[in-house]
Protein backbone atom coordinates (compact mmCIF):
# COMPACT_ATOMS: atom_id res chain seq x y z
CA UNK A 1 0.00 0.00 0.00
CA UNK A 2 1.58 3.20 -1.08
CA UNK A 3 0.19 5.65 1.73
CA UNK A 4 1.36 4.53 5.19
CA UNK A 5 -1.90 5.34 6.76
CA UNK A 6 -3.86 3.19 5.18
CA UNK A 7 -1.49 -0.18 5.37
CA UNK A 8 -3.34 -1.26 8.96
CA UNK A 9 -6.67 -1.22 7.00
CA UNK A 10 -5.55 -2.77 4.31
CA UNK A 11 -3.56 -5.52 6.24
CA UNK A 12 -7.26 -6.35 7.95
CA UNK A 13 -8.92 -6.35 4.37
CA UNK A 14 -5.86 -8.89 3.35
CA UNK A 15 -6.92 -11.16 6.43
CA UNK A 16 -10.16 -11.15 5.15
CA UNK A 17 -9.63 -12.23 1.69
CA UNK A 18 -7.29 -14.65 2.51
CA UNK A 19 -10.30 -16.53 5.23
CA UNK A 20 -12.78 -15.86 2.60
CA UNK A 21 -14.43 -14.21 5.12
CA UNK A 22 -14.77 -10.61 3.02
CA UNK A 23 -18.12 -9.68 3.58
CA UNK A 24 -20.02 -9.01 0.26
CA UNK A 25 -20.80 -5.16 0.79
CA UNK A 26 -17.85 -3.87 2.13
CA UNK A 27 -18.18 0.19 3.23
CA UNK A 28 -15.58 2.96 3.55
CA UNK A 29 -16.00 5.76 5.72
CA UNK A 30 -13.09 7.92 5.37
CA UNK A 31 -12.72 11.85 4.71
CA UNK A 32 -11.54 12.92 0.77
CA UNK A 33 -8.24 13.60 0.58
CA UNK A 34 -6.52 10.61 1.89
CA UNK A 35 -6.36 8.18 -0.58
CA UNK A 36 -9.44 5.96 0.29
CA UNK A 37 -10.07 5.68 -3.77
CA UNK A 38 -6.77 3.75 -3.63
CA UNK A 39 -7.53 1.78 -1.64
CA UNK A 40 -10.28 1.18 -3.14
CA UNK A 41 -8.66 0.14 -6.53
CA UNK A 42 -6.41 -1.95 -4.56
CA UNK A 43 -9.23 -3.71 -3.33
CA UNK A 44 -11.34 -4.03 -6.38
CA UNK A 45 -8.23 -5.59 -8.51
CA UNK A 46 -7.41 -8.21 -5.42
CA UNK A 47 -10.92 -9.63 -5.50
CA UNK A 48 -10.41 -9.65 -10.16
CA UNK A 49 -7.50 -10.92 -9.83
CA UNK A 50 -6.88 -14.48 -11.34
CA UNK A 51 -3.81 -15.48 -9.41
CA UNK A 52 -3.20 -13.17 -5.88
CA UNK A 53 -5.74 -13.77 -3.02
CA UNK A 54 -4.56 -10.65 -0.85
CA UNK A 55 -2.27 -9.40 -3.25
CA UNK A 56 -3.00 -8.46 -7.25
CA UNK A 57 -0.41 -9.97 -9.55
CA UNK A 58 -0.15 -7.09 -11.64
CA UNK A 59 0.62 -9.52 -14.66
CA UNK A 60 -2.48 -11.75 -15.21
CA UNK A 61 -5.27 -10.50 -17.68
CA UNK A 62 -7.75 -9.38 -15.42
CA UNK A 63 -5.03 -7.23 -13.91
CA UNK A 64 -4.18 -5.66 -17.34
CA UNK A 65 -7.52 -5.30 -18.01
CA UNK A 66 -7.88 -3.31 -14.58
CA UNK A 67 -4.95 -1.11 -15.25
CA UNK A 68 -6.28 -0.35 -18.56
CA UNK A 69 -9.83 0.64 -16.81
CA UNK A 70 -11.37 -1.50 -19.16
CA UNK A 71 -12.03 -4.39 -16.75
CA UNK A 72 -15.40 -5.30 -18.15
CA UNK A 73 -16.43 -6.70 -14.62
CA UNK A 74 -15.28 -4.08 -12.73
CA UNK A 75 -17.68 -1.08 -12.77
CA UNK A 76 -17.52 2.33 -10.41
CA UNK A 77 -20.22 4.72 -10.13
CA UNK A 78 -20.15 8.51 -8.48
CA UNK A 79 -22.21 11.28 -8.25
CA UNK A 80 -21.56 14.24 -11.03
CA UNK A 81 -20.14 17.30 -8.89
CA UNK A 82 -22.97 18.64 -6.63
CA UNK A 83 -25.67 15.91 -7.81
CA UNK A 84 -27.22 13.00 -6.51
CA UNK A 85 -26.92 9.43 -7.66
CA UNK A 86 -29.91 8.66 -9.51
CA UNK A 87 -31.57 5.87 -8.87
CA UNK A 88 -31.52 4.97 -12.67
CA UNK A 89 -27.46 4.37 -12.29
CA UNK A 90 -28.45 2.21 -8.94
CA UNK A 91 -30.83 0.06 -11.11
CA UNK A 92 -27.69 -0.27 -14.03
CA UNK A 93 -25.81 -1.57 -10.67
CA UNK A 94 -28.19 -4.07 -9.59
CA UNK A 95 -28.15 -5.15 -13.13
CA UNK A 96 -24.32 -5.64 -13.06
CA UNK A 97 -24.80 -7.14 -9.59
CA UNK A 98 -27.29 -10.25 -11.01
CA UNK A 99 -25.03 -10.40 -14.49
CA UNK A 100 -23.36 -13.41 -15.65
CA UNK A 101 -18.98 -12.42 -14.84
CA UNK A 102 -17.59 -11.66 -18.12
CA UNK A 103 -14.37 -13.61 -17.67
CA UNK A 104 -15.82 -15.81 -15.34
CA UNK A 105 -14.02 -14.53 -11.74
CA UNK A 106 -16.04 -12.04 -9.49
CA UNK A 107 -17.55 -9.08 -10.36
CA UNK A 108 -17.13 -5.84 -8.50
CA UNK A 109 -19.76 -2.84 -7.85
CA UNK A 110 -18.73 0.18 -6.14
CA UNK A 111 -20.15 3.23 -5.09
CA UNK A 112 -18.42 6.19 -3.96
CA UNK A 113 -20.01 8.79 -2.39
CA UNK A 114 -22.77 6.66 -1.41
CA UNK A 115 -24.29 9.13 0.42
CA UNK A 116 -25.08 10.77 -2.02
CA UNK A 117 -27.75 8.58 -2.63
CA UNK A 118 -31.00 9.54 -2.82
CA UNK A 119 -33.86 7.42 -0.57
CA UNK A 120 -35.44 5.85 -3.58
CA UNK A 121 -31.82 5.06 -5.04
CA UNK A 122 -31.00 3.66 -1.75
CA UNK A 123 -34.11 1.38 -1.64
CA UNK A 124 -33.04 0.18 -5.18
CA UNK A 125 -29.92 -1.20 -3.56
CA UNK A 126 -31.28 -3.02 -0.46
CA UNK A 127 -32.40 -5.76 -2.04
CA UNK A 128 -29.68 -6.34 -3.92
CA UNK A 129 -27.56 -5.80 -0.49
CA UNK A 130 -30.33 -8.20 1.27
CA UNK A 131 -29.52 -11.16 -1.18
CA UNK A 132 -26.26 -11.34 -2.22
CA UNK A 133 -25.78 -12.31 -6.04
CA UNK A 134 -22.63 -15.07 -6.12
CA UNK A 135 -19.54 -14.03 -6.74
CA UNK A 136 -20.55 -10.06 -6.76
CA UNK A 137 -18.34 -7.54 -4.45
CA UNK A 138 -19.87 -4.51 -3.51
CA UNK A 139 -17.60 -1.75 -2.61
CA UNK A 140 -18.96 1.40 -0.87
CA UNK A 141 -17.73 4.73 0.27
CA UNK A 142 -18.53 7.80 2.63
CA UNK A 143 -17.47 10.87 4.07
CA UNK A 144 -20.23 10.85 5.96
CA UNK A 145 -21.52 8.14 7.75
CA UNK A 146 -25.10 9.91 9.27
CA UNK A 147 -25.75 11.09 5.50
CA UNK A 148 -26.12 7.24 4.55
CA UNK A 149 -29.28 5.71 5.24
CA UNK A 150 -29.47 3.65 8.47
CA UNK A 151 -30.91 0.60 6.29
CA UNK A 152 -27.60 0.50 3.81
CA UNK A 153 -25.77 1.06 6.56
CA UNK A 154 -26.49 -2.28 8.39
CA UNK A 155 -26.18 -4.24 5.14
CA UNK A 156 -22.61 -3.38 4.91
CA UNK A 157 -19.22 -4.09 6.75
CA UNK A 158 -17.96 -0.95 7.85
CA UNK A 159 -14.79 -0.06 8.08
CA UNK A 160 -13.13 3.27 9.31
CA UNK A 161 -9.84 4.97 8.16
CA UNK A 162 -7.37 5.73 10.86
CA UNK A 163 -7.03 9.49 10.85
CA UNK A 164 -2.88 9.98 10.89
CA UNK A 165 -1.25 12.50 13.36
CA UNK A 166 -0.69 15.43 11.94
CA UNK A 167 2.71 15.08 13.04
CA UNK A 168 2.68 12.05 10.30
CA UNK A 169 1.06 13.83 8.10
CA UNK A 170 3.53 16.56 8.06
CA UNK A 171 6.44 14.20 7.64
CA UNK A 172 4.87 12.33 4.94
CA UNK A 173 4.33 15.77 3.01
CA UNK A 174 7.68 16.99 3.52
CA UNK A 175 9.22 13.32 2.18
CA UNK A 176 7.40 13.63 -0.61
CA UNK A 177 7.89 17.39 -1.61
CA UNK A 178 11.43 16.92 -0.37
CA UNK A 179 10.87 20.40 1.36
CA UNK A 180 9.70 21.16 5.21
CA UNK A 181 5.99 22.44 5.10
CA UNK A 182 4.20 24.58 7.81
CA UNK A 183 2.31 23.32 10.41
CA UNK A 184 -0.87 25.76 8.68
CA UNK A 185 -0.71 23.91 5.42
CA UNK A 186 -1.30 20.62 7.60
CA UNK A 187 -4.47 22.18 9.59
CA UNK A 188 -5.65 24.03 6.88
CA UNK A 189 -6.55 20.89 5.05
CA UNK A 190 -8.12 18.89 7.92
CA UNK A 191 -4.88 16.92 8.25
CA UNK A 192 -5.85 15.12 5.09
CA UNK A 193 -2.32 14.20 3.69
CA UNK A 194 -3.23 14.26 0.05
CA UNK A 195 -5.08 17.18 0.43
CA UNK A 196 -2.18 18.88 2.13
CA UNK A 197 0.01 17.71 -0.76
CA UNK A 198 -2.14 19.38 -3.48
CA UNK A 199 -2.58 22.69 -1.71
CA UNK A 200 1.11 23.36 -1.81
CA UNK A 201 1.51 21.35 -5.38
CA UNK A 202 -0.84 23.77 -6.73
CA UNK A 203 0.44 26.62 -4.66
CA UNK A 204 -2.70 27.58 -3.07
CA UNK A 205 -0.11 27.94 -0.36
CA UNK A 206 0.84 31.36 -1.65
CA UNK A 207 -2.58 32.48 -2.48
CA UNK A 208 -3.68 32.24 1.21
CA UNK A 209 -0.73 34.02 2.37
CA UNK A 210 -1.39 36.55 -0.13
CA UNK A 211 -5.36 36.60 0.70
CA UNK A 212 -4.46 37.24 4.82
CA UNK A 213 -2.02 40.01 3.61
CA UNK A 214 -4.31 41.94 2.14
CA UNK A 215 -7.35 41.37 4.01
CA UNK A 216 -4.58 42.63 7.35
CA UNK A 217 -4.39 45.82 4.91
CA UNK A 218 -7.10 46.31 4.07
CA UNK A 219 -8.42 45.73 7.73
CA UNK A 220 -5.84 48.33 8.91
CA UNK A 221 -6.90 51.94 8.26
CA UNK A 222 -7.02 53.80 6.12
CA UNK A 223 -8.72 50.08 4.78
CA UNK A 224 -7.08 50.09 1.06
CA UNK A 225 -6.88 47.24 -0.98
CA UNK A 226 -10.93 46.56 -0.83
CA UNK A 227 -10.76 45.06 -4.66
CA UNK A 228 -7.40 43.53 -4.38
CA UNK A 229 -8.82 41.00 -1.60
CA UNK A 230 -12.10 40.52 -3.21
CA UNK A 231 -10.35 39.94 -6.11
CA UNK A 232 -8.27 37.06 -4.36
CA UNK A 233 -11.41 35.62 -2.82
CA UNK A 234 -12.00 34.75 -6.41
CA UNK A 235 -8.75 32.49 -7.08
CA UNK A 236 -9.59 29.74 -5.45
CA UNK A 237 -13.12 30.02 -5.55
CA UNK A 238 -15.21 28.35 -2.32
CA UNK A 239 -11.73 27.52 -0.40
CA UNK A 240 -11.06 31.01 -0.80
CA UNK A 241 -14.05 31.99 1.44
CA UNK A 242 -13.17 29.06 3.53
CA UNK A 243 -9.47 29.77 4.67
CA UNK A 244 -11.34 33.60 5.14
CA UNK A 245 -13.51 31.87 7.71
CA UNK A 246 -10.59 30.01 9.53
CA UNK A 247 -8.53 32.96 10.19
CA UNK A 248 -11.58 35.03 11.36
CA UNK A 249 -12.35 31.97 13.67
CA UNK A 250 -8.57 31.97 14.67
CA UNK A 251 -9.26 35.86 15.06
CA UNK A 252 -11.78 35.29 17.49
CA UNK A 253 -9.86 32.68 19.28
CA UNK A 254 -7.65 35.11 20.70
CA UNK A 255 -10.52 38.11 21.53
CA UNK A 256 -11.73 34.57 23.48
CA UNK A 257 -8.28 33.87 25.06
CA UNK A 258 -8.62 30.37 23.44
CA UNK A 259 -5.07 30.63 21.66
CA UNK A 260 -3.69 27.04 22.65
CA UNK A 261 -4.64 25.61 18.85
CA UNK A 262 -4.56 27.82 16.28
CA UNK A 263 -4.84 26.57 12.49
CA UNK A 264 -2.72 29.60 11.74
CA UNK A 265 0.38 28.72 14.07
CA UNK A 266 2.85 30.02 11.31
CA UNK A 267 0.75 33.59 10.90
CA UNK A 268 -0.45 33.79 14.64
CA UNK A 269 1.24 37.22 14.44
CA UNK A 270 -1.10 37.77 11.65
CA UNK A 271 -4.07 36.84 13.75
CA UNK A 272 -2.91 38.72 16.97
CA UNK A 273 -2.91 41.90 14.40
CA UNK A 274 -6.26 41.49 12.89
CA UNK A 275 -7.64 40.64 16.20
CA UNK A 276 -6.75 44.15 17.48
CA UNK A 277 -7.81 46.14 14.64
CA UNK A 278 -11.22 44.32 14.68
CA UNK A 279 -13.94 43.88 17.16
CA UNK A 280 -15.07 40.68 18.93
CA UNK A 281 -18.78 41.58 17.81
CA UNK A 282 -17.75 42.67 14.41
CA UNK A 283 -15.97 39.67 13.51
CA UNK A 284 -19.02 37.44 14.71
CA UNK A 285 -21.24 39.16 12.34
CA UNK A 286 -18.69 39.03 9.68
CA UNK A 287 -17.74 35.05 10.32
CA UNK A 288 -21.90 34.26 10.48
CA UNK A 289 -22.24 36.28 7.08
CA UNK A 290 -19.34 34.84 5.36
CA UNK A 291 -20.49 31.38 6.56
CA UNK A 292 -23.96 32.41 5.34
CA UNK A 293 -22.87 33.72 1.72
CA UNK A 294 -20.61 30.29 1.44
CA UNK A 295 -23.76 28.40 1.77
CA UNK A 296 -25.48 30.36 -0.42
CA UNK A 297 -22.91 30.19 -3.36
CA UNK A 298 -22.60 26.52 -3.07
CA UNK A 299 -26.03 26.53 -3.36
CA UNK A 300 -26.66 29.12 -6.66
CA UNK A 301 -23.92 28.84 -9.06
CA UNK A 302 -24.76 31.98 -11.14
CA UNK A 303 -24.38 34.88 -8.28
CA UNK A 304 -21.45 37.70 -9.16
CA UNK A 305 -18.84 36.38 -6.59
CA UNK A 306 -17.28 39.66 -6.72
CA UNK A 307 -20.11 41.38 -5.52
CA UNK A 308 -21.05 39.73 -3.06
CA UNK A 309 -17.58 39.68 -1.70
CA UNK A 310 -16.81 43.03 -1.95
CA UNK A 311 -20.35 43.96 -0.29
CA UNK A 312 -18.97 41.59 2.55
CA UNK A 313 -15.93 43.24 3.18
CA UNK A 314 -17.22 46.53 3.59
CA UNK A 315 -19.20 45.03 6.50
CA UNK A 316 -15.79 45.51 8.53
CA UNK A 317 -15.56 49.13 8.37
CA UNK A 318 -16.67 51.01 11.21
CA UNK A 319 -19.83 53.36 9.95
CA UNK A 320 -18.11 57.43 10.17
ZN1 LIG B 1 -3.67 -10.49 -11.46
Amino acid sequence: MSYPWLTTLWQQWQQLLSQERMHHAMLLVSPAGFGREALVRQLAQTVLCQNGVTESCGLCHSCKLFTAETHPDCHVIRPLEGKSISIDAIRQCNHWAWETSQLGGKRVVVIEQAESMGEAAANALLKTLEEPPANCQFILTTSELDRLLPTINSRCNKWRLQIPSEQDVKRWVESQLMQSIKWEDVRLNGCAPLAVLNFIEQGQNIRHQHLLEGLHQFLTPPHTGLFSVAEACMKDGLLSLRWLSYFLVDCLKVHQGAVNYLIHAESAVLVQQVATQVNQQTLLQQIQALNALIRELESHSGLNHELLMTDWLSGFIPAP
